[in-house]
């Protein structure tokens, strides 16, 4: 369903994603691990369309730095040059690196702006898988978003994404930050959003570890260039990958 080909990104002089390949198979779980500044954010900046509204940014005060080149395919089509808004209505929606909740408002609120894409009774109904999956939430439907914890503004996160109507969830280090109980929850919560909603989902993360039970298929970024691919057993077995981001 999607299909990234010689990718390439560059702000100013410096390579940030170079010449991945990679490929998320529909409705399974692919995972993406890579150190600090690997380019995990890009990557994910890149396949959502973010990256072209930092440029147009750059652009408008003056200068622009970034570069992107390759093709990514969704559906058959090629969409490397298609707006964030058109990604999003192509059913490819990005769940941020650091939650991004909105921190004034409630999570009813988060919820509801998440669901601006959906009809009344896509949201309705969305809403209360969301309740379903995470009955914290449920619990605190008035309360602001700057008030959770960061698993909650994690699980926040995640179903504002889902009420955008996802057909890709794209979850940029959902794990970042939280304690391994809460991280075990919300690994096996991806899961089973995976197995129930069939959404294919691109997960990416520092650590192997915690979301190893749940990929079929994963890619290690080093340096922004994808250096090893396989499924998380052939992974696992590597001794290099072992070592870098299982902490065996
Ligand atoms: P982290 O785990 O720290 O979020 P990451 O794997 O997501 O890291 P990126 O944020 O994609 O990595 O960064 C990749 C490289 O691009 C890094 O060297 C980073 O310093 C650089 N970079 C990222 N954003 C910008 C930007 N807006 N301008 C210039 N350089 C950037």
């Amino acid at each position: 369903m999607l299909e990234i080909k010689n990718l390439m990104v560059f702000y100013e002089n410096a390579i940030a994603i170079n010449n991945v390949n990679m490929r998320c198979k529909e409705g399974v779980i692919t995972g993406v691990f890579g150190a600090n500044s690997a380019g995990k954010s890009t990557l994910m900046y890149t396949i959502s369309g973010i990256i072209l509204d930092m440029k147009k940014k750059e652009k408008m005060r003056g200068g622009e730095r970034i570069t992107v080149l390759g093709s990514i395919t969704y559906d058959g089509s090629d969409i490397l040059n298609m707006k964030p808004s058109e990604r999003a209505k192509k059913g490819i929606i990005l769940c941020p690196e650091r939650r991004r909740i909105f921190p004034e408002s409630t999570t009813l609120e988060n919820l509801k702006i998440g669901g601006y894409l959906a009809t009344r009774a896509q949201a309705k109904k969305t809403m209360e898988y969301v309740f379903a999956i995470f009955p914290a939430l449920r619990e605190l439907k008035g309360r602001e978003g700057g008030f959770l914890s960061g698993g909650e503004q994690q699980m926040l996160a995640i179903g504002r994404a889902l009420m955008a109507q996802p057909k890709l969830l794209l979850l940029d280090e959902p794990l970042l930050g939280l304690s391994p109980k809460i991280e075990a929850i919300l690994a096996r919560t991806v899961k089973d959003i995976n197995r129930e909603t069939g959404i294919t989902i691109l997960i990416t993360e520092q650590y192997a570890r915690p979301i190893l039970p749940i990929i079929d298929y994963a890619y290690v970024l080093e340096n922004g260039g994808a250096v090893l691919e396989g499924t998380s057993q052939e992974l696992m077995e590597n001794p290099d990958v072992k070592s870098a981001y299982f902490g065996l």
